[in-house]
């Protein structure tokens, strides 16, 4: 565990580096710790050396987690595809939602987030590369997801989120986070005042620094905080 100490140092390093490059003040910036696959204990080391948010992409895995570190006070993002028969589970022990792409899925989180927790904070995930297997809504659709989804009570619709396609240098990696950053400023220029979007959840390990020089809120990083994943992931069950 000493590992991930080490690791969290050098990535809040390079984030630093990077925030000080862009002329970002560092509270404008999350780091998400993506802990899919990792056990409890790489997420407890992850909390005692100072990360409180948690992505989780298999459900079932997810809220076993979540229950077994109830006494952690941490926040959990929900930041796999969810399929609308699974939205329930999401709704009741999740404060972020990050790959929501249709109407669908969004009724049913509104319609089951329990009344005694606040809005369920959302992200609408966007195909920026338009690639034709990828989950997310087109770009040119976004802006009517978006005046849907910010009519519902019992969410919070905070921002957009996308995984582009893997590109190798830095400024071929900026375009389509570039993209989404204007997109969301198109969405704004048609949302209320009060109801403005305040999120980029944008940027993973292998580009976390194209991400912050585009204007990325939340990092979402697994590999770079507890190391390569190796347990082979049952995805049947998302
Ligand atoms: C796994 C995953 C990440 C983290 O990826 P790393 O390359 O390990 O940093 C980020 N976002 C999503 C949606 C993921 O599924």
């Amino acid at each position: 565990m000493e590992l991930i100490k080490k690791n969290i140092s050098a990535v809040q390093a390079r984030i630093e580096a990077c925030m000080a490059d862009a002329g970002r003040d560092h509270n404008s910036l999350q780091l998400l710790a993506v802990s899919k696959t990792r056990s409890e204990k790489y997420i407890q080391s992850a909390f005692a050396n100072g990360l409180n948010a948690f992505g989780e992409n298999y459900l079932q895995e997810a809220v076993n987690k979540i229950q077994a570190l109830e006494s952690l006070a941490a926040e959990w993002h929900f930041i796999g595809p969810l399929q609308s028969n699974k939205t329930k589970p999401v709704a009741e022990n999740f404060s972020w939602v990050h790959a929501v792409d249709r109407i669908k899925i969004a009724k049913r989180l509104n319609d089951q987030r329990p009344e005694n927790l606040r809005p369920l904070n959302i992200c609408l995930q966007i195909n920026i590369d338009n690639e034709p297997s990828k989950s997310g809504v087109a770009p040119n659709e976004a802006i009517d997801l978006a005046l849907a989804v910010s009519e519902l009570p019992n969410l919070c619709l905070r921002g957009l989120m996308a995984i582009p396609m893997a590109r190798q240098d830095i400024d071929s990696q900026r375009q389509p986070f570039r993209a989404l950053r204007l997109l969301k400023e198109d969405i704004n220029q048609q949302l209320d005042k009060s109801q403005k979007l305040d999120t980029l959840s944008m940027g993973m390990s292998g580009d976390i620094e194209a991400a912050i020089l585009e204007g990325a809120t939340i990092l979402r990083v697994g590999t770079d905080i507890f190391g390569p994943r190796t347990e082979k992931v049952d995805n049947k069950e998302i």
